[in-house]
Formats: structure tokens, C-alpha cells, sequence
């Protein structure tokens, strides 16, 4: 189904790059950042199947949650309001519509209701008896969970490897990926294909743990390397070094990576290339999950 009209197959460009070439590795890009213009990257593919569902079910109103800098909350604004549905934001602290975020004003503006609620009530997000009463006060809404992952999601990715190993007729030894909840890593995993996955968060060990049940009931799924000690200081944190490192690898490249997601990954890929962490001849596809909505207008390269 044409959902939001998405531009698939997309490109998967091959990097020129001479610490590349030292190290005999190839690093291909999956560029699912021009997927769609605001439904960007991993959010498309993992919200795909969730819509279905919710249409499919006859909802017309989405609920879902997310932090003010959310790119899943953005998404969905996008998304309901192009379908045609009602969208709610559950968003994590205080009432920030005095100093409002580009991202909640953007949802906003897409026509999506935002709804402040305290940590303590945030972290009942998962709570089945809290999901009841919150989708019966907000209209019988469909519930997207955080980061719109659910096992739904995992099918939509999936069909992002099947798409990238029509295009170069192998299984890369491994996908490369940032992970903030792990359901994009899940997904891929569930292919039987191996990922490296960078936590964009600090303290990220529990990504394994979440990856896991993700993929529970799932056979031969692929190997799940994590690393944990690129987050540069934790979720949407970053230093001169990560900076720089974006302009650099934007200057060589042509592709535009942001500084909460993408960059760290590939940040933490040529640093481990530069470790001889991969033996010659590892083929990997760095997944640009999208995010640019989020870019620090410093790095900003147009
Ligand atoms: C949301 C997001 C991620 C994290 O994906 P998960 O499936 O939650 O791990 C990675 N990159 C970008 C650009 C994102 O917006």
C-alpha cells in the first residue's frame, strides 16, 4: 500500500573514503533519510505497519509518546494529519508551551493535541491499566507506544533489509545502526542479519535486554554487537569533537548526518574501523535512520 506516499526503493550509495580503503572495509549507506520529508527514515518504517493496523481496525485517532526533541512525535503529527486522524502527544516533563521545542511546534502545528504529563506519570507509558484509561479519555485512541515500537514494527523494517539486499545481491556482513529504543536494531535482527548497534543514550546496556524481547518467539535471528560508549555524554548530547566530526564527514560525503542519532553512529563506526575492529573484506550498511529535522542550524550545510 502507497501509505504517505514514501519514496521506496531508497538509494544505498557506496562510500569512497581512504581510512576505508586502508582498513579493506566497505561501508555502504542506506539512505532512508529521504524516505519521506517529514515521516523521516526509521519512523516510516516503523510506523508503516502500525497505521495499517490502527486503519485497518477503523481507529481514527492516534495516541502516542515521546520527549519534547521527540522524532517519533513529529512523525506521527505528520503522519495523522496526512491520513486524516487525530493525533495525541503524551510528552514527557513540564508544560513546555511557554518555551516550546521546533519539534512540538511542528506537531503542533500539524494538528497534533499535546499533552504534558510529570516523569512519575510518564513512566507508566508501558502500563496496560494506565494505556486503557488514556485511550479512553482521548477518544478510544490507537496506541503507538514510544518510538513506535511494537512488533509491527519489526515487519516494516524487515522490508527496509529485504529492500537494501535486492540492491547489492548480498547479505552485508553486519547493518549498522543508532538505537534509541532498539526496535530499528530488532528489526533487522529478526531478518536473521547481524547488527551494530550505537546507543545514542548513555548507560545503553538495557538496549539488549529490550532488543531481546523484542524479538521473543523469533528464530534464527541475526548477532546483536551494542555499543555503549559513543552517547557523547547521553541522549541529544554532543561535543566539539562529534561536531567536527559532521562537518568533516558531510564535506567528504555530500550526506548530511544530525548530532543525536546518525553522527554518533557513524562516529562509533570509524572509530572502531580505525581499531581494526572489523577484519578486511567486512562489508557493512550503515543505516541513515533520518532525524534531520533535528539538526543543529550549525551544522546545517545549505
Ligand atoms: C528514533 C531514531 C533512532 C532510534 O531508533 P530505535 O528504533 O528507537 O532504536 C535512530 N535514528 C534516528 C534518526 C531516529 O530518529
Amino acid at each position: 500500500m502507497d501509505l504517505l506516499s514514501p519514496q521506496v526503493p531508497t538509494p544505498l550509495t557506496a562510500l569512497t573514503d581512504d581510512r576505508l580503503l586502508e582498513a579493506g572495509v566497505k561501508i555502504f549507506i542506506k539512505r532512508d533519510d529521504l524516505i519521506h520529508p517529514f515521516v523521516s527514515g526509521n519512523k516510516w518504517r516503523k510506523l508503516k505497519y502500525n497505521l495499517l493496523d490502527a486503519r485497518s481496525k477503523g481507529y481514527s485517532s492516534l495516541l502516542t509518546f515521546g520527549g519534547a526533541f521527540s522524532n517519533h512525535l513529529y512523525a506521527v503529527a505528520a503522519a495523522g494529519n496526512a491520513l486524516g486522524m487525530r493525533t495525541v502527544g503524551i510528552v514527557r516533563g513540564e508544560d513546555h508551551s511557554r518555551k516550546e521545542t521546533d519539534t512540538l511546534r511542528f506537531c503542533r502545528k500539524q494538528g497534533m493535541e499535546i499533552n504534558y504529563v510529570s516523569r512519575q506519570e510518564y513512566k507508566l507509558r508501558h502500563d496496560t491499566e494506565y494505556l486503557k484509561k488514556v485511550s479512553y479519555t482521548f477518544d478510544h485512541s490507537y496506541i503507538i507506544p514510544e518510538g513506535g515500537t511494537t512488533t509491527l514494527a519489526l515487519q516494516g523494517v524487515g522490508e527496509m533489509v529485504t529492500e537494501t539486499e535486492k540492491q547489492i545481491n548480498v547479505k552485508p556482513d553486519y547493518y549498522a545502526v543508532a538505537a534509541g529504543t532498539g526496535g530499528t536494531a530488532a528489526g533487522i535482527l529478526s531478518m536473521g542479519s547481524n547488527v551494530l548497534a550505537v546507543s545514542a543514550l548513555k548507560g545503553g546496556g538495557f538496549l539488549r535486554n529490550d532488543i531481546d524481547a523484542l524479538l521473543d518467539g523469533k528464530s534464527a535471528t541475526g548477532d546483536l554487537e551494542l555499543f555503549t560508549d559513543y552517547h557523547f555524554g547521553g541522549y541529544a548530547r554532543w561535543n566539539s569533537e562529534l561536531i567536527e566530526f559532521i562537518k568533516n564527514f558531510n564535506g567528504m560525503h555530500g550526506i548530511q548526518l544530525e548530532q543525536v542519532y546518525t553522527g554518533k553512529m557513524m562516529y562509533g563506526l570509524f572509530d572502531l574501523i580505525g581499531k581494526q575492529h572489523f577484519p578486511r573484506g567486512t562489508t557493512i550498511v550503515a543505516v541513515h535512520t533520518g532525524g534531520l529535522q533535528g539538526l543543529l542550524p550549525e551544522l546545517r550545510s545549505y
